[in-house]
């Protein structure tokens, strides 16, 4: 460094605000926002995000925001955007990683000053992303549950155990008789290996089928445009125990395209609910069950009776109303994840997602996928249909 550089680096430093001074250091400046995010996420964990202000400011305006134009661009191509952004990221983690190990290892490095590149670029695009996870998602989980923002009445306590008994018996009198609209319709095969042609009318009638009841469930969202995208490698997913996934950073909706034909339409609404801005995972189920259950289509009519099935109390009686051929189905599904699934990468993935959506404040963690069949139980003792 030459005198005039020195000099003008001295003046630029004389010149700059104190605060400005320091954030000079990103070392610091990453430090502060790391705290600011961890904080976020430690308001969510305590419940102190202000659900009003969620729902009647945040929801209208940034998450409206971030779902227009990150749902746009990403929806301007056909292949995952997320997936790609993923891969980068790994790269980066990886140059990162091999930057400490070459700076531990190299120990006369490490007296003198670095600049820790790769790490400290992979620090910053890390808060990025958390910041993209907490305002596309995080945040939106702290809105007034659905229940409420539908006005949907509470169900007795003492005519809960009643009330519960009659849903599933609808609900598997309804699988049983979409069973035999969808073979009377329908001349596929064994539900596994489908298509890419109907996947992707599945997908397409998925986005339809939402555009349908959002009226009546969330009159002020705009769907971005743009659907499912597949998940590549096919069933890479499942290996994991997941069936699809939604990309805050894109706002991309994903299914593995290696689904049984049975649980494509539900998952497929149920991705693209979280695009919607319902962010919790019974609120995203129970969408899709009412998404599904009300387009003309009884493959969708049956997938979504299946999936309540799920999570409703198993009894002799519901089997028996259900039928012979719904339970095979059933099983044939819990086989084709069978197949599919690894066991051991499954179990950690429900470790880790479970006490991810416990940190975000969801108190039952992945039990909350079953949380749907609360919203049945009110939606029915609302009045409300499924047609
Ligand atoms: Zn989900």
């Amino acid at each position: 460094m030459n005198e005039t550089e020195r000099a003008t680096k001295q003046l630029c430093h004389t010149h700059r605000p104190p605060g400005a001074r320091f954030f000079m250091t990103s070392g610091r400046a990453l430090a502060v926002f790391w705290l600011l995010t961890v904080s976020i996420f430690a308001a969510l964990f305590f419940r102190l995000v202000p659900s009003n202000f969620v729902e009647h400011v945040y929801a209208p305006t940034v998450l409206a925001a971030q779902r227009a134009v990150l749902g746009g661009i990403a929806s301007l191509v056909p292949f995952s955007l997320a997936e790609v952004l993923v891969a980068a990221f790994g790269l980066l983690g990886l140059f990162a990683a091999s930057e400490l190990v070459w700076r531990l290892v190299r120990r006369a490095d490490r007296s003198r000053r670095g600049r820790w590149r790769a790490c400290k670029t992979f620090a910053w695009v890390s808060l990025a992303a958390a910041w993209l996870y907490l305002s596309g998602h995080g945040i939106a989980l702290a809105r007034p549950p659905l229940a409420d923002r539908l006005a949907l009445p509470l169900v007795a306590q003492d005519a809960r155990a009643t009330r519960l008994s009659e849903l599933g018996l609808e609900v598997a009198r309804t699988a049983r008789e979409e069973r035999i609209e969808w073979t009377r319709s329908s001349s596929n095969g064994d539900g596994t290996d489908v298509p890419a042609s109907e996947r992707h009318a599945i997908q397409q009638e998925a986005r339809t089928a939402l555009l349908a009841i959002l009226g009546t469930v969330a009159p002020d969202c705009i769907l971005p445009p743009g659907g499912i995208k597949a998940c590549y490698p096919p069933r890479l997913l499942m290996r994991f125990g997941v069936s699809g996934v939604f990309s805050p950073f894109t706002f991309e909706a994903h299914a593995d395209p290696g689904l049984h034909r049975l649980e494509m339409p539900f998952v497929a609404v149920h991705e693209l609910a979280h695009v919607a801005g319902f962010a919790g995972e019974d609120e995203a189920n129970f969408i899709a069950w009412l998404a599904c259950s009300r387009t003309p289509n009884p493959l969708f009519r049956y997938s979504a009776a299946l999936a309540a099935m799920r999570f409703l109390p198993q009894s002799s009686a519901l089997r028996a109303e259900a039928g012979s051929e719904v339970a095979a189905d059933r099983v044939a599904i819990a086989n084709h994840w069978q197949q599919k699934r690894w066991k051991v990468t499954s179990k950690v993935q429900r470790i880790v997602w479970d006490a991810a959506l416990k940190s975000q404040g969801v108190r039952s963690g992945i039990a909350s996928y079953g949380e749907m069949v609360e919203l049945m139980l009110r939606w029915r003792l609302a009045g409300r249909t499924t047609r």
